[in-house]
């Protein structure tokens, strides 16, 4: 799956990227779906072995357009973890106490502890997407954003937190479709916004400042991969195995007791 992830410096052209791509996985959806069961078989004994260990922090960032599956990928790629030791952590519209603040407060706030994996649903790229695509601040604050982003990450990494960022690629077609899914679904009437369709109308400002955004951030430390995510089984394995590749490249190991345990006999 390394053929997703973006070295640092890349300049990004998301035309280059096909959305629709399944390229690492041949078998097809069914075949797909299955593979995934195994995967989170494979996740929950890394991520119990994370949370015994208590030494590794794991930051993921999920980011991607409107529809673009981050709830989906969430329950589905996780499904079956402990969650005492997943915690997700949602970024929308900030409160008024979080907009006195800056930028990165309510961000820091929720980045994983030892032991701990953290899904940010959204994030401090936020600040510079939509902030920029809607002008919610001035150009010269959010162009001095994406070096400050890159130094926060390198102090979370350097502090002992892996950091793994997706970008879910939809394309503008998929998009479409899956809002008038939420249209033509009772069950899923509920999660159509019709301020989804006033950003859809901002499309190609939302690519012009992901390109930038993936750009400008994409270091060695926290790495961007741009997860071909129209077709939802795909977009799953994808993220599914950067996790396993991460947590098994971290080679963790059992804490031994700190008793003898060999002296105890229970009656
Ligand atoms: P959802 O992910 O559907 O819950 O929507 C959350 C909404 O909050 C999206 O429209 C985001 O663009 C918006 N949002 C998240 N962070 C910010 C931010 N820092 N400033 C403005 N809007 C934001
Ligand atoms: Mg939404």
């Amino acid at each position: 799956m390394q053929r997703y992830k973006l070295s640092s410096g890349t300049q990004v052209k998301l035309s280059d990227h096909d959305p629709r791509d399944t390229a690492e996985f041949l078998g097809g959806k069914t075949a797909g779906k299955g593979r995934l069961k195994e995967m989170n078989r494979e996740l929950e004994s890394l991520q119990e072995l994370l949370y015994a260990e208590g030494k590794h922090k794991i930051l993921v960032v999920l980011q991607g357009m409107d529809t673009s599956g981050k709830d989906g990928a969430i329950r589905h790629v996780f499904e079956g973890v402990n969650p005492q030791g997943v915690k997700v952590a949602g970024f929308g519209v900030p409160s008024k106490e979080e907009l006195d603040h800056d930028y990165l407060w309510r961000i820091h706030r929720r980045v994983p502890k030892r032991g701990e994996i953290t899904i940010f649903n959204r994030s401090h790229y936020e600040d510079v997407l939509v902030v920029k695509v809607r002008g919610l601040a001035p150009p010269d604050r959010v162009e001095r954003r994406y070096a400050q982003i890159t130094e926060f990450e390198r102090m979370l990494a350097e502090e002992g937190t892996t950091i793994l960022k997706f970008f879910l690629y939809i394309s503008k077609e998929e998009q479409k479709q899956r809002l008038q899914e939420r249209l033509d679904r009772p069950e899923k009437n509920w999660k159509f916004n019709p301020g989804d369709l006033v950003e859809r109308g901002f499309w190609d400002d939302y690519i012009a400042a992901y390109e930038t955004a993936l750009t400008r951030t994409s270091t060695e430390h926290a790495p961007w991969y741009v997860v071909p995510a129209d077709r939802k089984w795909y977009r799953n394995l994808v993220l599914a195995s950067v996790l396993i590749e991460t947590l098994k490249g971290l080679e963790m190991q059992y804490p031994p007791s700190e008793t003898d345990l060999s002296k105890i006999v229970i009656e």
